[in-house]
């Protein structure tokens, strides 16, 4: 069993296709797993699992592929990426989150959706790991996610890799499709009052969002895909290095940003 301590990887994932193309951003994802010691497991929180109800954890010996979007070709539509989950570890998770925390175990409820699936492809291509997913319960605020996250830190001494996944700016509506690989100014000003924040460690900022920038509102419109970002901040450790890599924005309103915290 490897108790190697672990990071904690806040990851932009953009759209769905990253999982079947070869940029930057993919090749980013390959380095990064290949610079990682190997994960006992890897528990993640994607903005795609995101619901009116009680945080949930996946729980299951296989875990299904799921396809949760519309309009992509055949390939992606029937992309497969198999990986076991656990069911112990499941256990192991919600006995280290409760009673502060209401969780429920699901039972073959969800497999892996894209947010997880389009990045882990590229960074453990065949995994030999389980894969855990976390839920994000909607009806709470971004301290409540904050402090889940950091009840998560501990998870990472046990060789656990804490992944989240989602985008600091996705605004779909405002998608410009001439610039594939720039941003509006207000979405790099969000993006970088972000990143700010998260070098100064300022948790208020962090959980405040909506008041960073006044254009705050069209970089987060809704909060699906920010969220996730807290629970890295939470899982952080006093001390911990901070990476940031993949600052890139696509499409005008989607930034890529992704951070890490690992043991100095
Ligand atoms: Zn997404």
């Amino acid at each position: 069993m490897n108790n190697q301590s672990m990071p904690a990887i806040f990851i932009g994932h953009g759209s769905p296709m990253n999982a079947l193309e070869n940029n930057n951003c993919t090749q980013q994802w390959r380095d990064l797993a290949m610079r990682l010691p190997k994960p006992r497991a890897i528990l993640v929180i994607s903005a795609h699992w995101y619901t009116q109800s009680a945080t949930a954890i996946t729980a299951q010996i296989q875990n299904q592929t799921i396809h949760d979007f519309y309009g992509f070709p055949p390939q992606l539509a029937n992309y497969d990426y198999p990986s076991q989950g656990s069911i112990a570890l499941a256990e192991e998770t919600v006995a280290e989150i409760k009673p502060e925390f209401e969780i429920k175990i699901a039972h073959n409820e969800w497999g892996l959706d894209h947010g997880v699936w389009s990045i882990l492809t590229h960074m453990y291509p065949t995994p030999d790991m389980p894969i855990l997913q976390l839920s994000i319960d909607a009806r709470q605020d971004a301290n409540y996610h904050y402090n889940l996250g950091k009840k998560l830190a501990s998870l990472r001494q046990n060789g656990i890799l804490i992944m989240a996944s989602g985008n600091i700016v996705h605004n779909l509506g405002l998608l410009n499709w001439h610039k594939p690989n720039a941003a509006y100014d207000w979405a790099v000003e969000f993006d970088q009052k972000i990143i700010t924040a998260i070098q100064n460690r300022d948790v208020l900022s962090l959980t405040n969002y909506l008041t960073l920038t006044p254009m705050a509102q069209s970089a987060v419109p809704t909060p699906d895909h920010y969220l996730p970002l807290l629970y890295i901040i939470g899982a952080s450790n006093y001390g911990d290095k901070l990476t940031i890599f993949n600052q890139e924005y696509q499409y005008g309103s989607l930034s890529m940003t992704s951070i890490m915290f690992d043991k100095a």
